[in-house]
């Protein structure tokens, strides 16, 4: 005799469709076929990626959007418990980052943290306990913080009903919440370049120092406590090693797939249609831009507006420039501070505009990655924090930012830079937003300059349509390829394992 039940056959393999090939979304994919679901990724691009994908020019390759690893165990992670799959190998960087500044002095950043304080304190008179107090305290706020923040889902009651995360809210008032970034570091040292140089790590997920909570001094750790990275052929090597990894594991890839609508039934998600056909599955992760869910694929369901509407985080105007010198006092990153950083963060998150003296970063790879750019040349990636762009027009303020950025670098690095291009291509706010959808060009989805932005990103579930999660930059826990990482380990966690 036979009853209703609703026992499902253990070979009955559970479909997942991710809509989006972005970092989040190729990790998920490989977390959750490891588990035994049966995965399929939809990238509307004729490449995987999203931000970390590459250009080449002639004989130089560059990363087109990613430039600087930190935390690479998330990526190692997804090689465990499977020998057939193999681990990225990449270096640890001894210097973090060169500063120069305007009136000629330099520091260099060494991830050894003594050597670090002892630059400072000799070429920046600070004393040198209280710089590696800094970095102690941000050590200590990473940890107490980190279970609160980034590794689980803040949508979930019971997620702070564990004694860690009950501790680490009781030390919120600790942190300084309620102060901003700047002001913290602006009372913590005598000296304004010291100021400068910390204030920076708030750029880090596209924010503004002015503005954004101290809760941001926790940045500074992932790359004095964790360690900053590059892999050995570059940041597109990670792209290239998860899209192996998913091979290896037999996930279907489909490329120039563009995603139109996610399908539901009472409320249920169902599968989605690519290219005009449908998709069956039994859940959808999405790790596009969360504001593409609801405007493009879930048009009649509710939209989250206050989510939606918080402010969005600093895109970017990257020029790339093939040159064929080599300049020895730079390293792999570099920074050209401008001298007035409160007016370059008035001007880029108030006025929304690019700022006439911007600071620039420039990223070599080809100090490492000898493959990147002929010899005795070198592969500059030259980025300049941008606003957002909320015109949905092209860029017009290019060639001007140009001749300002040239300026700036040959005045700082004593050169004609323009004699040594050979090679040149440029990225901006808007071709960001038309390669991968994200809102405005902006790199990392939200900014964090509101005291509560960690408690206004879109959960990584959907609490009303079953069977819909989300990913990625612009959800939970933000942007940056760690918290990208987290966001795919948090979705995969939500999932048991079939096998
Ligand atoms: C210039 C630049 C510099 C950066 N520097 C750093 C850095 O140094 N360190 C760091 O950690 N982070 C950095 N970031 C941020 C980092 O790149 C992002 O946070 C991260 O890569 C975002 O990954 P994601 O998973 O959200 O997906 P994304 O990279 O945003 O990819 C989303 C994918 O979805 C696809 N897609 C969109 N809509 C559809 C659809 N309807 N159907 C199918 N596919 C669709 C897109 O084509 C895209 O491939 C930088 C970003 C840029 C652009």
């Amino acid at each position: 005799m036979f009853r209703n039940c609703t026992f499902i056959p253990k070979n009955i393999i559970k479909k997942i469709n991710i809509i989006g090939s972005g970092i989040a979304g190729l990790a998920a994919a490989i977390r959750l076929s490891k588990k035994g679901y049966q995965v399929t990724i939809f990238e509307k691009n004729n490449y995987l990626g999203g931000k970390l994908s590459e250009l080449k020019l002639g004989s130089f390759r560059f990363d087109k959007g990613p430039s600087l690893l930190t935390m690479p165990h998330l990526i190692d992670e997804l090689s465990e418990g499977d020998p057939n799959l193999t681990l990225m190998p990449y270096t640890k960087l001894n210097t973090l980052t060169h500063y120069f500044f305007e009136d000629g002095t330099k520091i260099k950043a060494t991830s050894t943290l003594n050597e670090f304080a002892k630059e400072i304190s000799e070429k920046l008179n600070e004393n040198e306990t209280v710089v590696l107090n800094h970095l102690k305290k941000s050590a200590f706020y990473y940890k107490i913080t980190s279970d609160l923040f980034l590794t689980q889902s803040l949508s979930k009651i019971k997620n702070f009903l564990n004694i860690k995360t009950l501790k680490g809210i009781l030390c919120i008032p600790k942190l300084n919440l309620f102060r901003t970034m700047h002001y913290q570091n602006a009372i913590t040292f005598k000296n304004k370049k010291t100021v400068q140089i910390f204030d920076r790590y708030a750029t880090y997920n596209g924010s503004n120092p002015y503005k954004a909570p101290a809760l941001l001094n926790i940045i500074p750790h992932l790359e004095f406590g964790f360690g900053a990275f590059l892999p050995k052929d570059g940041m597109h090597q990670i792209t290239k090693h998860l899209h192996q990894l998913a091979l290896s594991l037999g996930i279907e890839i489909k490329l120039n797939a563009h995603v139109e609508k996610i399908n539901l039934q009472n409320n249920k998600v169902v599968g989605l249609t690519s290219n005009g056909v449908s998709y069956d599955c039994d859940s959808v992760l999405s790790d596009i831009d969360i504001h593409s869910v609801y405007e493009h694929l879930l048009p009649k369901e509710f939209k989250p507006k206050k989510l939606l509407s918080q402010e969005k985080s600093s895109s970017a105007y990257v020029f790339y420039f093939g040159i064929n010198k080599e300049f020895n006092e730079l390293d792999v990153h570099n920074i050209l501070f401008s001298e007035n950083y409160k007016e370059e963060f008035d001007c880029l998150f108030n006025e929304q505009k690019p700022y006439h003296d911007p600071t620039i970063y420039i990223n070599i790879t080809s100090k490492l990655c000898k493959l990147d750019a002929p010899s005795n040349c070198e592969n500059w990636f030259v980025m300049i924090n941008a606003p957002h762009n909320t015109s949905k027009e092209p860029i017009t303020y290019g060639s001007e930012l140009r001749k300002q950025v040239l300026a700036k670098i040959n005045r700082m690095l004593k050169t004609n830079l323009e004699s040594y291009i050979i090679e040149e291509a440029v990225l901006d706010p808007y071709e960001i937003e038309m390669q991968t959808s994200s809102v405005g060009g902006s790199l990392y989805g939200n900014a964090s300059n509101n005291k509560f932005s960690a408690f206004l990103r879109h959960a990584n579930f959907s609490s009303s349509i079953k069977g819909l999660f989300f990913l990625g930059g612009s959800v939970h826990p933000g942007g940056g390829i760690p918290l990208c990482l987290l966001s795919a380990k948090i979705v995969a966690n939500l999932f048991p394992n079939q096998n």
